[in-house]
């Protein structure tokens, strides 16, 4: 017998019929004498919805407000999950009439304790004992993903995407020996098949590489969630809930073995949520960037590639990017910045921009992997604005009308197309 956590996500619970599913999968699985313990998203476009209904009011909502609107989404969906679980059960004859088989339950109810940088937190602890009991009496909670509840008695939520978050962090919690993260797609692919048609199914990838994949735009799973599965070595399954195909495990460097040094490059990844800002014209003192970038970090705003220049006559420009749901927000920082630093400077703002990355734990024992992609972009007539490198990664700032053809010919480039 096994504990596993089972996630699905917006489009696993889009309709009535896959949420029926759903409950279908969960119950089988608990046939097979496993326990099981179900963490879902919002139904897909739900949380949008809200979004977009708060930024009708204001534009930059108060966060309190916002993060309480935007956990309202997983409220409706554990609620459909667990009455579609119980409904299902009595028909099957498992549970009589007015018995559950299932129970649904909100973040603060199984204390999912979070601090309170609201629509960013971050998960401080999980009470594992109601979901113990609940476990012990044959049920099957369905948990709400992507909310929990700060020292206040606050709903925050964990980011968009979150739900991934929330059930890694509950696996992790009550050590569970699985957790299957339930998709629209059936795993991590070699990049997003709707970019490029010759993407390939990953079988196992690194947590590291995954990381790197997920931060870099490849949307199956929050960064997070993959974070915190790698510091607490939980397994990762990401498959899909139409088909019952393996999908990709997510697992440690140790697991895979040497096989994936031999692969130098594992994925290729798009980012399309790029808004780079240049200010030029600073006059250097000591300290500014630190106080530039700590004015931003303070509005929880992250910064991506960083490129600092100086000109002929001494001054400064700097350049970076951050995602353009952050843009507004940035501007008006910087636009609030002290006068005595930026009263001079120019603030350029360049949106619709892509970064295009390469991934894999092979390029450090590979020299010339950045050139090779330097020339395979430059053949494909695409100029590159900012370059960034981590060990097992390296990054284009690019023009958003090339990003299609950047991946296809990065992908073939290094070899990721389809051997069949
Ligand atoms: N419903 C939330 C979102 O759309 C969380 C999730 O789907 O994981 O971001
Ligand atoms: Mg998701």
């Amino acid at each position: 017998m096994a504990l596993i956590v089972q996630k699905f996500g917006g489009t696993s619970v889009g309709t009535v019929e896959r949420i029926q599913h759903v409950a279908e999968h969960a119950l089988a699985a608990q046939a097979q004498g496993h326990q099981i313990i179900v963490v879902v998203s919002a139904m897909s476009g739900e949380t949008n919805r809200l979004v977009q209904l708060a930024t009708q009011i204001n534009p930059i909502p108060y966060s309190r407000e916002y993060d309480m609107l935007i956990a309202s989404g997983e409220q409706i969906a554990v609620g459909l999950v667990s009455l579609a679980i119980n409904t299902l059960a009595e028909k099957k004859g498992l549970i009589k009439a007015g018995e559950s088989r299932s129970r649904p339950l909100l973040g603060h109810q199984i204390g999912i304790r979070t601090d309170s940088v609201f629509s960013k937190a971050r998960i401080e602890g999980i009470d594992t004992r109601l979901l113990r009991d609940e476990l012990a009496l044959g049920h099957i909670p369905v948990v709400a993903g992507f909310q929990g509840v700060d020292i206040e008695n606050n709903i925050t939520t964990l980011g968009r995407g979150g739900s991934d978050t929330s059930a890694v962090a509950i696996a992790a919690a009550i050590q569970a020996d699985d957790c299957e993260i339930y998709t629209d797609v059936d795993g991590i692919y070699t990049t997003d098949p709707r970019m490029y048609a010759g993407a390939r199914k990953i079988s196992r990838i690194s947590y590291d590489e995954m990381m790197e994949l997920a931060s870099l735009g490849a949307k199956v799973l929050q960064i997070r969630s993959v974070e915190l599965a790698a510091k607490h070595g939980v397994p990762l399954h990401v498959r899909s809930s139409f088909s019952p195909v393996e999908g990709t495990r997510v697992v440690s460097r140790e697991q895979l073995g040497d096989h994936l040094e031999k692969v130098v490059v594992s994925g290729v990844t798009s980012d399309a949520s790029q808004v780079k800002f240049t200010l030029r014209g600073i006059q250097d003192r000591k300290g500014l960037l630190a106080d530039i970038f700590g004015s931003l970090s303070k509005n929880a705003i992250d910064v991506d590639i960083i490129v600092q220049d100086v000109a002929s006559n001494g001054n400064l420009s700097l350049s970076f990017t951050v995602s353009h749901t952050d843009a507004l927000k940035a501007k008006k920082v910087l636009e609030s910045l002290t006068p005595r630093d930026l009263s001079t400077v120019e603030i350029l703002e360049e949106p619709g921009l892509v970064k295009i990355s390469i991934v894999g734990v092979g390029m450090q024992n590979h020299p010339g992997v950045a050139t090779k992609m330097f020339s395979l972009l430059s053949e494909a007539g695409i100029s590159i604005k900012l370059v960034t490198t981590s060990e097992i990664k390296i990054s284009c700032l690019i023009e958003g009308t090339h990003a299609k053809a950047a991946v296809a010919t990065l992908h073939q480039g290094f070899e990721l197309d389809r051997t069949e």
